[in-house]
């Protein structure tokens, strides 16, 4: 083990959620000396891992791989359970195909074959398990899974992350809470010797032999959200936690680390039209609305403007946000009918829907020109072809001669009472971030590593464009947390 700073640590970690912590985590597993800064008050740490669903996508080649993460099933159920495979090969395709063969190869390759091992990991921490319902499906007696998406942490990401705090704090990891990290310090030789710190107290500066950032996207910032997004962003409802707003992606980028990856683009997704302007710990991730593959879309003009069914909704909920985002007044409506309404996830029990028995009073509620919205049902309805409808899988029930065409589970809406959603689109988290490497490694822009600096998490770049996979956010900064954790103690 290398000498501990003058301060006394081996190891500052920037930022107090998933990612940062499973950094700590590891670090101090092999005996280092770690201190957590975190921005936010004790009572709001977490970061966006906090509001989380908890789900992790990790690889399987079957269900045997899943059965020691759940050793809570009775042997008997596992019988019922239908969760297919997913190699590592499929994880890494995902990664290629949602993100139009722009992810960096290397580091989703990383992603996906160390998934299985740090979920492993997490369990062995103490993290407990639960089928997610999301993108499951009961069919009888059976709970199918759409491969890769299985499992989300018991209590969701309020669950994750007491855990890993607990677990932090009682191997003597020290945490430091209203500490916004300020600026990176460096050494005669550029190597990053430290931070500067601005707390209650006032500004100080804090050293140690390597820092890891993962201190979040700058999606919390509305300034950097229309520098780097568009102007279309100024005003979105965040999702998550206020604090990410990019100072220390700004204080990495100031000392030469290399922006990498779609600075304009970000997770966005369909959440409740009238949900709060930033995430709120109470509601966490349920103003989310999901359930739109079964719906019909429309914006305010009473058209439909994506195809709801293009693809399971693990592998299109991350963009349809920014879709919404882009319509007039950033607002639409979800229609469901009696044959679809019971397909909704439980999370719309947050909101309050507008039922009608007529497609005519039901326009008039929303604020819709009833012929409009009675030609849009009427073209969409003429165009849906026969066929067997399955929730549980693309089941190819689509649409003739739409545009935008409906590829999977179209069915005619014509079972009052409808019932509708306000929507508007939520930003998650940005995908620019800095540059590393397969070893977690900060790089310049010559792709030389800045000494001492490694990062993990939404504050690097280079893996999401465009679109995103469900549960690679929450694996992708456990991943990278360990590769960080383990490098940066040996510095
Ligand atoms: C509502 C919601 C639901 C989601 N559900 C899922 C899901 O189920 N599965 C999934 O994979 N992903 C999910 N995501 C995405 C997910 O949040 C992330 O990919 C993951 O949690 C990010 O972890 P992180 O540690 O990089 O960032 P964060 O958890 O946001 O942590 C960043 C930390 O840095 C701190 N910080 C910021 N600036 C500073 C500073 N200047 N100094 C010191 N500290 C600072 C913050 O306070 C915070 O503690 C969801 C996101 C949201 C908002």
């Amino acid at each position: 083990m290398p000498q501990k700073s003058r301060d006394g640590y081996h190891l500052i970690v920037v930022g107090a959620g998933n990612a940062a912590l499973t950094t700590a985590l590891t670090a101090r597993e092999q005996g280092a000396q770690v201190v957590v800064l975190e921005k936010a008050p004790k009572e709001l740490r977490g970061g966006n891992s906090r509001f989380t669903g908890g789900l992790f996508r990790f690889a399987y080649r079957s269900i045997e791989e899943i059965t020691p993460l759940r050793p809570d099933v009775l042997a008997a159920e596992w019988e019922n359970i239908d969760v297919g495979t997913y190699p590592p090969e499929r994880f890494y395709q995902d990664m290629m195909r949602v993100t139009g063969g722009l992810t960096d190869p290397d580091l989703s390759m990383v992603l996906a074959e160390r998934s299985y091992e740090t979920v492993r990991w997490l369990t062995g921490l103490g993290v407990r398990w639960e089928w997610t319902v999301l993108w499951s499906v009961r069919q009888g007696d059976q709970l199918r899974f759409n491969p890769g998406a299985v499992l989300e942490v018991e209590n969701k990401g309020i669950g994750l992350t007491n855990t890993l705090f607990r677990v932090a704090e009682e191997s003597g990891i020290e945490v430091q809470y209203q500490s916004k990290v300020v600026r990176l310090l460096q050494d005669r030789r550029g190597r990053v010797c430290g931070v500067t710190v601005k707390t209650p107290d006032g500004f100080h500066d804090l050293r140690a032999r390597a820092v890891v950032l993962a201190s979040g996207g700058f999606q919390a910032n509305p300034e950097m959200r229309v520098r780097y997004l568009g102007p279309d962003w100024n005003l979105v409802k965040v999702r998550g936690t206020r604090f990410n707003t990019g100072e220390v992606l700004q204080a990495a980028l100031d000392i030469g680390a290399q922006p990498v990856g779609h600075w304009a683009g970000c997770h966005a997704t369909p959440v409740d039209a009238n949900s709060p302007p930033v995430g709120d710990l109470a509601l966490t991730d349920r103003t989310n609305r999901l359930s739109y593959p079964f719906a019909l879309m429309v914006n305010v003009e009473g058209k439909r403007f994506v195809d709801e069914g293009e693809d399971l909704g693990q592998y299109t909920y991350a963009k349809t946000g920014r879709s919404i985002l882009a319509q007039p007044r950033s607002l639409a409506f979800q229609i469901f009918d009696q044959k679809t309404v019971h397909l909704r996830e439980k999370r719309y029990e947050t909101g309050k829907p507008v039922v009608a028995d007529t497609l005519d009073e039901l326009a008039r509620r929303l604020g819709l020109d009833p012929a409009a919205l009675n030609r849009t049902v009427q073209e969409f309805n003429a165009a849906v072809r026969d066929g067997e409808f399955d929730p549980s899988r693309k089941d190819g029930k689509s649409t003739a001669g739409l545009e935008p065409p409906r590829s999977n589970w179209a069915q005619r809406i014509d079972s009052p009472p409808f019932v509708a959603y306000p929507v508007t689109g939520g930003i998650t988290f940005t995908f620019g971030g800095i540059k590393i490497d397969t070893q977690a490694r900060v790089l310049d822009t010559e792709d030389n590593p800045i000494p001492g600096l490694y990062a993990t998490g939404e504050v690097t770049g280079g893996f999401f464009y465009f679109n995103y996979p469900g549960g690679a956010g929450l694996m992708r900064g456990a991943v990278f947390g360990r590769i960080a954790g383990r490098n940066a103690v040996g510095e």
